[in-house]
């Protein structure tokens, strides 16, 4: 019905049969409460079927305590979507999709995230696809007016349990007292970072090339760097865990991340000696994409395994989970394909006894979509969070309960869409760059022939 007017008609005329109807009709009918809900609930301020892309913008806040584009997709009706890049990627990954999204009914998600997802790849450069995926639910769940975990399907769980770790220290004293602290302020379940960066000076415990860097953040690969642990530098991780296992006590989960770059029989004899404190998950230790060499590691040690926080789209997970190379698969719904995809992914696990527990490092926009997708996926286990010695974090958004992380669980929030707005005096307290949602006209026309087969 492409006529304006003859649309306007056949409306005037449904209403004017419903009227007659109403005065006529046995009154059982108009009592349905279920009508009375679905005419109440309809969002008259939008005609879904007519909605279209119009623009596509960010806003870079920083310290949050990551670096997080905020981006926003405005309809022809008002409307508008909320997304984020993810953390410490750059904003660019969602501008050049904006040429491929103008005229778009955001509604369709689906369809626009398989048109896009040829942008993405591994970890950040998966940023821009899944922050506008986001958005795109924000959207659809506003103009129909339902929260997103609704259009997923429903939700499994009104509260979203939380992990969090703390700032590292070399003294395992201190350390303990940091997770704690954490344990103290609510928190159900707890992770800390275990590097080989925590010995750096101390002697005898690691066994490595002259000059090899032990920094987390080395580009060389765990099983290309030749770095070993002793016996004494397993032993001083262990007691790193001890001391922790004492101030927090046995019963609560306790995850463990960021090895360094140690071979994989390091990671083997660290896993083994660990055991007696039953660790929730050992984090990364390798590369996820050494499928047999995680197997190895998994099968040789009696603690859980988990990686994922890197990987776009379920087929890297798929892999992971069939051949029990992992014992939990951790996507980042900001790299791993959005909403939608991560929800796949925890139904995929599903079917091979994988839980799912979600990376997040983010503002509470992608904070937000973790949650609807946590509430709506079984298999779910526990969510990060980096942000909770940020004291202005939660007032980023409104419309959610705050504090956002409270006792170590968020509430899902029943709002249509993500259910956040944002607070725009808070934003523009943290902006990284100057530009707050400013117009974006240079990237209406990128293209590229986008086809990728022939
Ligand atoms: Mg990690």
């Amino acid at each position: 019905m492409s006529n304006p007017t003859q649309r306007f008609s056949r409306r005037s005329l449904l209403k004017t049969t419903l009227s007659t109807a109403a005065v006529g009709v046995a009154s059982s009918f108009w009592a349905d409460e279920s009508l009375v809900a679905y005419q109440n609930n309809v969002n008259t301020n939008s005609r879904p079927s007519d909605l279209k892309i119009t623009d596509l913008r960010v806003a870079t806040i920083w310290k949050a305590p990551m670096i997080c584009p905020v981006i926003r997709i405005d309809t022809n009706q008002g409307v508008y979507g909320l997304g984020e890049v993810r953390d410490g990627a750059s904003k660019t990954y969602a501008l050049m999709l904006k040429s491929r999204l103008l005229g778009e009914n955001p509604c369709n998600v689906d369809k626009i995230f398989r048109k896009i997802k040829q942008f993405g790849g591994q970890s950040r450069q998966a940023g821009g696809v899944c922050g506008v995926e986001m958005a795109l639910w924000d959207i659809a769940g506003k103009v129909y007016n339902v929260p997103v975990y609704q259009m997923l399907g429903g939700k499994f769980r009104d509260k979203i349990r939380c992990y969090a770790d703390t700032t590292e220290s070399p003294d395992p004293q201190v350390y303990g007292n940091r997770l704690r602290e954490r344990r103290d302020q609510g928190f159900t379940w707890l992770k800390m970072d275990l590097g080989i960066d925590l010995m750096e000076k101390v002697p005898g415990t690691i066994t490595a090339p002259k000059g090899a860097s032990l920094a987390q953040g080395d580009k060389t690969q765990h099983m290309f760097t030749g770095i070993e642990l002793t016996e004494k530098g397993v032993d001083t991780m262990v007691q790193y865990v001890a001391t922790v296992r004492e101030q927090v006590a046995m019963e609560i989960p306790l995850s463990a991340d960021h090895f360094g770059h140690i071979g994989v029989n390091s990671c083997i004899r660290l896993g083994k000696a660990l055991e007696k404190y039953n660790m929730a998950w050992l984090e990364d230790m390798i590369p996820w994409n050494y499928t047999e060499l995680l197997k190895k590691i998994s099968d040789a040690v009696n603690i859980p395994l988990a990686t994922g926080e890197d990987i776009y789209l379920k087929e890297g997970f798929a892999e992971l989970a069939r051949a029990h190379a992992v014992d939990i698969v951790h996507p980042d719904l900001a790299t791993s394909g959005g909403i939608l995809e991560t929800k796949k992914i925890g139904d995929m696990a599903q079917e091979y006894g994988v839980p799912m527990a979600m990376h997040f490092a983010g503002s509470p926009v992608s904070c937000m979509a973790n949650v609807h997708c946590a509430a709506a996926t079984e298999n779910f286990l526990v969510l990060e969070n980096h942000s909770v010695d940020v004291p202005w974090w939660s007032d980023l958004v409104a419309g959610v309960e705050k504090p956002i992380v409270n006792h170590g669980f968020i509430t899902v929030p029943e709002k249509p869409g993500l259910g956040i707005t944002l607070n725009d005096d808070v934003m523009k307290q943290h902006l990284m760059e100057p530009g707050y949602f400013e117009p974006t006209p240079q990237w209406d026309k990128e293209r590229a022939n986008d086809r990728l087969w022939s």
